[in-house]
């Protein structure tokens, strides 16, 4: 059978052995999927045993996104612009390092809650490595603009420079204070805060009506990021479990070859929590 891993420390918690169980399992592809716990100084040591045990292909969780990519003999193009790689193919011709992170938000914000980027002013908040790979797609969908803010304003300049194309200035890159006095229709969290129960120091008025808050975190109930999203009157809201799943199916297509179907898997994810 062919072997697949999610790789990291910690990865108890991971629920990608349970999605790919079950893409596997709606596709009919005969492959096995489980965790890998590496030690924080043996990510190489750890992929190189799996790769000479016959392994196909590994997901890469934290704290290992960019030791993967170094590992990686060939990138995608979203894998160097994110320049961090979350999935690794092991080919004839060598490793193929890829990125679906970005992919997976955009496929759950643009068809699973059916929320337009083209023509649209998005707020992505964070310059970590989730926001630097969200970058790319979101540009590729043609938003009327893309600003980008963090707590360090600095670091957000940085990542939106980057991203200037053919003598065309890239996003905006500022601090949360520089928001103050504008309007988005999509505003995705892509900073950390949740995880210590906390949400971004935001100005108030940052929602247009009919817009969408997306927290890249995930689980029951409001976030920290959600829950002042709706007190400051966004009209729709969604956590991060989306994106987990669809860029859990990106991996399986680099692959595979083969798109799963996501809604049933995310259903049952989703009763789950
Ligand atoms: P990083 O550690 O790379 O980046 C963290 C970012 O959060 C930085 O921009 C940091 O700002 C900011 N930040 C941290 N604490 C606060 C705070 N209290 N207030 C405001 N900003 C803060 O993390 P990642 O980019 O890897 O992950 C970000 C989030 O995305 C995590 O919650 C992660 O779980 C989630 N994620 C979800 C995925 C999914 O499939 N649903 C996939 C990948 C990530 P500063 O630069 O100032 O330190």
């Amino acid at each position: 059978m062919d072997r697949y891993a999610v790789i990291g420390n910690p990865i108890a918690h991971s629920k990608s052995p349970r999605i790919h169980t079950l893409f596997a399992r709606q596709t009919g592809q005969a492959l096995s999927y489980e965790a890998l716990l590496a030690p924080l100084d043996g990510f190489i040591q750890t992929v190189t045993a799996f790769q000479a045990a016959g392994g196909c292909g590994l997901n890469v969780t934290v704290p290992f996104k960019l030791e993967a990519f170094d590992y990686a003999d060939h990138h995608t193009a979203r894998a160097r612009a994110a320049g961090a790689v979350n999935t690794l193919a092991f080919r004839p011709d060598g490793v193929l390092g890829d990125n679906t992170d970005g992919a997976g938000i955009l496929r759950d914000i643009t068809v699973n809650l059916g929320c337009p980027v083209a023509g649209r002013r998005v707020l992505l908040l964070g310059a970590g490595g989730a926001a630097r790979g969200s970058v790319l797609p979101l540009l590729d969908a043609s938003p009327a603009t893309l600003t980008i803010a963090n707590r360090t304003p600095g670091k957000a300049a940085e990542l939106a420079d980057e991203f200037a194309r053919g003598g065309q200035p890239g996003p905006n890159g500022c601090g949360f204070a520089e928001l103050a006095g504008q309007e988005f229709d999509v505003v995705i969290n892509a900073t950390s805060a949740s995880l210590s129960d906390a949400a971004p120091d935001l100005p108030p008025g940052l929602y247009a009506p009919g817009s969408l808050a997306y927290d890249m975190m995930y689980g029951k109930g409001d976030t920290p990021f959600l829950a002042a999203a709706r007190s400051q009157g966004a009209a729709h809201l969604s956590d991060g479990l989306g994106m987990l799943v669809e860029q859990a199916a990106e991996s399986f297509l680099l692959w595979r070859h083969i798109r799963p179907d996501t809604a049933s898997v995310l259903a049952e994810l989703r009763a789950g929590l």
